[in-house]
């Protein structure tokens, strides 16, 4: 019989996790130790040390906004002490995080935590004013894409200039982007560009080895967005199959400039202005889009598996062809049996939806 004692007197630093270690090696050898001693063999019976130490190792506690994010801290921290467990994620599979309200559970669990980590530029609308207070009350918050060199929003999909402004990292046109994106200028969706989240996954292992003080995270860190770098090479391979001529994205909201700017895609149009999921298109707004959807012949518009696609749907009724309507996972992961359960299963799913629905 396998006893697990769980201990939660271990603290911080490199002892814990040298203990971890042990611990995941020592709990296998207790498993086959009982066995043997079942079976009457006395030889391969665990020892008393072996037998009495813990098998659940804590730790940091660590809390974070997205299931896209907590998927890659989760790696992280399960890199570096065989478990997510101290992590709580706050958004549940499925949520669209522009306009997720937490609970006040939730709110309490992230003012003790040792960590927040946050996407941070106005997606989750929800939670400004709560992760503004914590800080002011001294938790530490990692806002990660403002740490990654974040793209203003184009200013006007449709208009000829998109590339220029897409790629336009001055101020010069920050004062015009105000008047479209009433929450920032900047926008948030960086996680659809795998080399910035790669950048993330070696901050935040860099943040928790300063927390903790232990180097372990900040190699877990590096080893994640290792792992995000071969993922990505997965979705330049799906994408290949695309010709440039087709490379035409027109999605639910504003959230693919990363995509386009990083895998080299035109968005030619959005459903939903603003940068968010939270507003509604004028008539005017999805006449304009008709017509730039007839004009550039797009094959499909990209939808959001987090929202109601009802607009998404009636704008594919006003185009006079058919045009495929292709949900994306956008601002969370998806749920079992989804394949995209994990941020880069997530984007490689995505890569593949969109090479599949421009070059059918
Ligand atoms: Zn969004």
């Amino acid at each position: 019989m396998l006893t697990i004692i769980i201990n939660k007197g271990y603290g911080e630093g490199m002892t814990l996790h040298r203990a971890a270690l042990a611990l995941l090696s020592s709990s296998l050898l207790v498993v086959a130790g009982c066995s043997a001693t079942e079976q009457g063999d006395g030889s391969e019976a665990p020892t008393s040390d072996q037998a009495a130490v813990p098998a659940v190792v804590e730790g940091p506690s660590v809390v974070v906004t997205t299931t896209i994010l907590g998927s890659v801290v989760g790696d992280i921290l399960t890199c570096a002490v065989g478990s997510a467990a101290s992590m709580t994620v706050v958004m549940p599979i499925g949520a669209d995080p522009h306009d997720f309200q937490p609970s006040s559970e939730q709110v309490a669990a992230m003012s003790t935590a040792e960590l927040v980590v946050a996407n941070g530029l106005f997606l989750e609308e929800g939670l400004v004013s709560v992760l503004e207070s914590l800080e002011t009350d001294g938790v530490n918050v990692l806002h990660v894409a403002e740490l990654v060199d974040p793209l203003p929003f184009a200013e006007d999909h449709g208009d000829d200039h998109v590339d220029e402004h897409a790629h336009d990292h001055g101020d010069d046109h920050a004062d015009e982007a105000a008047d479209e994106h009433a929450h920032g200028d900047f926008d948030p969706h960086f996680w659809f560009d795998m080399e910035r989240m790669a950048l993330v996954a070696e901050l935040v292992g860099s943040e928790l080895a300063v927390a903790t003080g232990v180097s372990d995270y900040e190699d877990c860190g590096v080893s994640v967005a290792t792992e995000i770098r071969s993922a990505e090479a997965d979705v330049i391979a799906a994408l290949q199959v695309v010709p440039e001529e087709s490379r035409i994205l027109v999605t639910d909201h504003d959230a693919f400039g990363y995509f386009a700017d990083r895998y080299d895609f035109h968005v030619a149009g959005v459903v939903i202005p603003g940068g968010s999921t939270l507003s509604d298109p004028s008539s005017r707004e999805l006449a304009e889009l008709v017509e730039v959807i007839e004009r550039e012949n797009v094959p499909a518009i990209f939808g959001n598996t987090a929202t109601s696609s009802d607009v998404v749907t009636s704008l594919a009724a006003e185009i006079g062809r058919d045009i495929k309507v292709v949900p994306l996972f956008v601002g969370s992961l998806g749920g079992p049996g989804s394949g995209a359960e994990d941020y880069a299963s997530m984007m490689v799913l995505n890569a593949s939806l969109i090479a599949d629905a421009l070059t059918d």
